[in-house]
């Protein structure tokens, strides 16, 4: 059923009006002729409602086509208009079409008034359609440049306008606060479970907080962190600030149902509150960020921003910049530190240490620029490259005779997160037909964020010979129950439980107790942070199986270790050359061990060992 085309016709004759709506009775859309015959009326209809086409006689008394197809214009560009007319000359006609009629029809051929309009009114339409569907766009498009498309809550751009608003509104003395929440953990979400997921805990995110407070507008600022303004603080501004917090927290509050389970999302939060001439809302937001952003860092639930933290966050950029650089430029570099068996003193491998030396900086500690390694994401590639690194320097040892079992490689966290660490992992290996030369070393809390996931992936890994240790073990102890189901060879005892050993009774109770859990596994356990010769000779009597620590040996470069597998550890300690390779520390190594190094040897090769020829 068509909708009826309301037609307007300027005409005086009534026989003529009646001509042309018997012509347009072959329209496919019934029409409903309104008719005209003046100026005034001619106002009078445009202004009372809206019209699909005007037909028109060109010459009305005291009116004329040409006058009426102006007025019309006036009122309306697009609107179909046909002159009709027994009289037009080709010079009225071009003037006619020039002005905006759209046709032109000869009363002696009113026949091809019907097919004229029926033609205009298909094109009004197309235009009408191609209207909307471009202002649809264009609202769409506007949409998108303001709105997160996940969540559907404003961006940062929509946030920031809001801020400036806020500023440019409120009076004097009247603060300004924003409150920024950082989630944590949803990276590692998207890497098992794809962004699906992620986009589904963001949209419950945004509707909690929608939930805990009808009204709010929050925004999405950045892919892991919300914001709301909190605006104009009076004298309570505490209490707003607190609500706004408990309204962001919502979000993460309660766990997330997934399909195989519920995803948990730690949040934390970053609160900037200024006045609004103090400063432009880029930096009250960035401000807030960086916030929670320390907040998160130091497992804290919320902080307020202060000075300093941005200079921290340029001087981390900074530091970040020339990481990369230092990265794409080979710049990093491998030291080894060696690992013996307990009781005997032969080297049963080596771990891995990575080193930075910025020319600037100085010897930057891995524990800053491993994490930022991690944030950039090079630390795949870093990794990589410590693998074949540590394969090459093995083979080149090999090569002097020198035999270094194992090369203990250590995991980041995000690593293990991604899906396709063991492939290609177990890719590089192939290729150099070295799984059984690589020990990898997790530390425990990686392992128990995502239980099944690791287990899957290092008994891949495992299974075709990679070694695999539980590092800093102790520091999570949730892990006890989960230490039969997974895929491991061996517990390295954290350092500091190592330390306290000593001196205290349940220091000792401790590292007995994981000793023979272990061994009840079946697992072997390594002692790392042996520091003294009292701490080797009290693991070895516990049955811890290995050492590792600054009494046997400090990380060394490549080249020392070839030297310290080669000599007397006694010599060692005496030899210049390896003194002043121990990076670590200038300071004087600890004095030497009472039992002898011996180094695995090629067979057929004469030991070179000083345990072997002394
Ligand atoms: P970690 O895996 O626990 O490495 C052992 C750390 O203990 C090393 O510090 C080593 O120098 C130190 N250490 C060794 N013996 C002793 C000792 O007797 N006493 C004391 N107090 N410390 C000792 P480093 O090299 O500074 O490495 C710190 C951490 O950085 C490592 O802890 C590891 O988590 C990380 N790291 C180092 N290299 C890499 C790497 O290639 N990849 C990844 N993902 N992390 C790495
Ligand atoms: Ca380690
Ligand atoms: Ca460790």
């Amino acid at each position: 059923m068509h909708p009826t085309v309301q037609l307007l016709l300027i005409e005086d004759d009534d026989d003529d009006a009646l001509l042309v709506a018997r012509e347009l009775d072959d329209l496919e859309e019934p029409v409903a002729i309104t008719r005209v015959d003046s100026a005034e009326g001619l106002a009078l209809a445009l202004t009372r409602q809206r019209w699909d086409a005007v037909v028109s006689d060109y010459l009305v008394p005291g009116f004329c086509g040409l006058a009426a197809l102006r007025q019309v214009r006036r009122f309306d560009e697009h609107l179909p208009f046909i002159l009709v007319s027994s009289t037009i000359g080709e010079d009225v006609a071009v003037e006619a079409m020039r002005s905006g009629a759209c046709d032109y029809v000869m009363k002696s051929r009113l026949a091809r008034l019907a097919p004229a309009l029926q033609r205009e009114l298909r094109a009004a339409a197309e235009r009408r359609d191609h209207a909307v569907r471009e202002r649809a766009q264009r609202e769409r498009l506007e949409y998108l440049a303001c709105h997160d498309p996940a969540t559907g809550l404003a961006n940062r751009s929509l946030m920031i306008e809001r801020m400036n608003v806020a500023r440019s509104a409120a009076g004097s003395g009247h603060d300004l606060a924003v409150v920024v929440l950082q989630a944590g953990g949803l990276g590692r979400i998207e890497e098992v479970h794809g962004s699906p997921a992620v986009d589904a805990i963001l949209r419950e995110a945004a509707r909690r907080i929608m939930e805990a407070s009808p009204g709010c507008r929050p925004a999405r600022i950045a892919a892991e962190r919300f914001a709301l303004l909190v605006t104009p603080l009076a004298q309570a501004a505490s209490e707003a600030i607190a609500a706004a917090s408990s309204v962001l927290r919502a979000a993460f509050e309660r766990p997330f149902a997934a399909a195989d389970g519920e995803h948990t999302v730690r949040a934390a939060l970053g609160i900037e509150q200024f006045a609004p001439g103090e400063m432009t809302a880029e930096t009250a937001l960035r401000n807030a960020e960086a916030a929670a952003q320390r907040a998160q860092a130091n497992g804290l639930a919320q902080l307020a921003y202060a000075g300093h933290m941005g200079q921290d966050a340029a001087a981390t950029l900074a530091m970040e910049r020339r990481l990369r650089r230092a990265v794409i430029d080979g710049k990093l570099d491998l030291h080894y530190q060696p690992k013996v068996h307990c009781a005997s003193g032969i080297v049963t491998g080596a771990e891995a240490l990575l080193r930075w030396h910025d020319h600037e900086l100085g010897a930057v500690p891995p524990s800053v620029f491993v994490p930022l390694l991690e944030e950039t994401g090079l630390i795949g590639d870093v990794f990589d490259w410590v693998v074949e690194r540590s394969l090459a320097d093995r083979r080149a040892w090999a090569a002097r005779g020198i035999v270094v079992p194992r090369i203990a490689v250590n995991v980041s966290v995000l690593q293990l997160r991604a899906a396709d660490f063991a492939t290609r992992l177990d890719a590089l290996l192939a290729r150099a037909a070295a799984h059984d030369a690589i020990e990898l070393e997790v530390t425990e809390s990686v392992l128990m964020e995502d239980v099944q996931g690791c287990i899957e992936k290092l008994a891949t890994l495992r299974g075709r010979g990679v070694r695999v240790s539980i590092d800093d073990f102790g520091t999570g102890f949730s892990s006890l129950s989960y230490l039969a189901r997974l895929p491991l060879d061996a517990v390295k005892i954290d350092r500091t439980f190592v330390a306290a050993m000593l001196g205290q009774a349940t220091g000792r109770t401790l590292v007995e107790g994981i000793i023979g859990l272990a061994h009840a596994l079946h697992l072997e356990v390594v002692a790392e942070g042996v520091e003294t010769e009292e701490q080797r000779r009290f693991l070895s009597r516990l049955g811890c199986d290995e050492a590792q620590g600054f009494w046997i040996a400090r990380p060394m470069p490549a080249a020392a270790l070839g030297i310290f597998m080669h000599s007397d550890a006694r010599t060692a300690a005496q030899t210049p050359a390896l003194a002043s390779t121990t990076i670590d520390t200038p300071s004087a190594r600890p004095a030497a061990p009472v039992w002898r190094y011996e180094c695995a040897t090629l067979p057929g090769k004469p030991s070179t060992s000083p345990a072997a020829s002394s």
